[in-house]
């Protein structure tokens, strides 16, 4: 079967390696990784890894040894350069060239920098890998750190919950009215500012920074006019698809890489996954770019199959995670179909703890748990089966939720 290679070492490229053995893959498996580590996972960056509770195992999917044993070679700090789809090639940053059979595009995304004044001091960080992390904690360990964190996104508010609990003072600066209100709505963002304001986050909303001031290093973020002393900044602004090998061969783009269900690209045998993929969605029937952990895990494995010619199709429902503070909370639905719709909250909302429903024409298209576990599956049947429901029944939560499946 060929030559499969694998470039980048996040979860999905990892989880794509590991995945063609399973399927049966006898031939030869490359992972290229850019970074110094063997594939590995980002969720514990922001919080039991930055906290100092966990340590790189929990990030790392398999150690080294593993790739051997299971014949896959893993070449670390090793990028490739350039892609040319019909010679089926790719040149490496170390000078080699290599041939495949099959390549999978898993390359992610890197954090966006705002054009600020000041964006270039030291002290102005983004974190989207290990040694940021690393160098995030070093700062934040002490306790005394005074944190300021551009953007109320779910990577700032994951390390504002980290930061505070290890003692430093938090300023999160948020140009929107209700954080995180594009990706649940203001109903559910207002859950998670009052989170923070609880735990003594400093979260500043509908507010404007016009500059990072300093002579070397940061020293302040100028927010309304105002300056709020900083000892670090951390600018949480969203992440850009990593397109540049695709764009460079010529791949089909249009807000990441453009596949189809099975993944496939524009080029013949270049298949793309996980945070750089935009794959059309068999159920929505359009294309979805999901930047979360779980659609990296699922593409990983689907990708695979379709790169062994197996069939595959991608058809997940997105879903996502996230931890702060005494908050647990899982979403699954579709993004696009939940923007519209109806909230509506089984459970205690102001004690934080309920499943709130995304309904649209009757049908539930997502759910958030809250401090409420072993229900996504359930919220998933729900979504898939399409049903149209009685609201009051979703409300109620003396009615189980399986007496609502079909
Ligand atoms: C701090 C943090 C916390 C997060 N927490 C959560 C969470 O709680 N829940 C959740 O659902 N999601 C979370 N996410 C999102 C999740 O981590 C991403 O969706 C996931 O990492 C995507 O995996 P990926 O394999 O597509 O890409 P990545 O993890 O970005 O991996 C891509 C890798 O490819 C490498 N690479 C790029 N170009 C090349 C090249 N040319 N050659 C070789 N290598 C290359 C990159 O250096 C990188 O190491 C978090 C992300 C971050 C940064």
């Amino acid at each position: 079967m060929g030559h499969m290679l694998i470039i980048g070492g996040g979860v999905a490229g990892g989880t794509a390696a590991a995945a063609l053995r399973d399927e049966g893959h006898d031939g030869e498996i490359t992972l290229l990784a850019r970074e110094n580590y063997p594939p590995y996972q980002r969720p514990p960056l922001s919080k039991g890894y930055l906290a100092g509770e966990e340590g790189t195992d929990a990030a790392i999917l398999h150690p080294a040894e593993w790739y051997d044993e299971h014949g896959i070679t893993l070449r670390t700090g090793v990028s490739a350069t350039s892609l040319d789809p019909r010679a089926h090639r790719v040149t490496l940053s170390d000078g080699g060239e290599l041939s495949y059979d099959a390549v999978l595009l898993a390359t992610g995304a890197t954090p966006r920098m705002l054009p600020l004044p000041g964006a270039a001091l030291d002290g102005v960080v983004t974190l989207r890998r290990l040694d940021q992390s690393d160098a995030l904690a070093s700062a934040l360990r002490g306790g005394a750190a005074r944190l300021v964190i551009i953007g109320a996104g779910w990577i700032g508010l994951e390390v504002a919950a980290t930061a505070r609990q290890l003692g430093n003072d938090v300023v999160v600066v948020e140009r929107d009215r209700v954080p995180l209100a594009a990706a649940v709505g203001e109903r559910m963002g207002e859950v998670f500012r009052r989170l923070h304001l609880d735990h003594g986050v400093d979260l500043r909303t509908a507010v404007d920074v016009s500059a990072i001031v300093g002579a070397a290093h940061a020293e302040g973020v100028v927010v309304d006019g105002e300056t709020v002393p900083a000892d670090l900044v951390l600018v949480g602004v969203g992440a850009a698809p990593d397109t540049g090998l695709a764009e460079d061969a010529g791949l089909r783009l249009l807000n990441g890489v453009l596949t189809d269900s099975a993944l496939r690209t524009s080029a013949p045998d270049v298949y793309a996954a996980g945070d750089v993929a935009n794959a059309f969605h068999p159920v929505l029937q359009r294309h979805l770019r999901s930047e979360h952990w779980a659609n990296a895990l699922g593409a990983g494995k689907v990708a695979a199959r379709s790169m062994l010619g197996l069939p595959a199709s991608f058809d997940e429902i997105p879903y996502f995670y996230t931890d702060q503070f005494d908050l647990g909370m899982e979403l699954s639905g579709y993004a696009p179909l939940m923007a519209g719709a109806e909230v509506i909250v089984r459970g205690d909302l102001e004690g934080r703890e309920f499943i709130a429903f995304w309904v649209d024409g009757g049908r539930v298209v997502g759910g958030m748990n809250v401090n409420v576990w072993d229900v996504n599956e359930n919220v998933q049947a729900l979504i898939r089966s399409g049903e149209r429901l009685d609201p009051d029944r979703l409300r109620d939560a003396d009615v189980p939720l399986e007496s609502l499946l079909p």
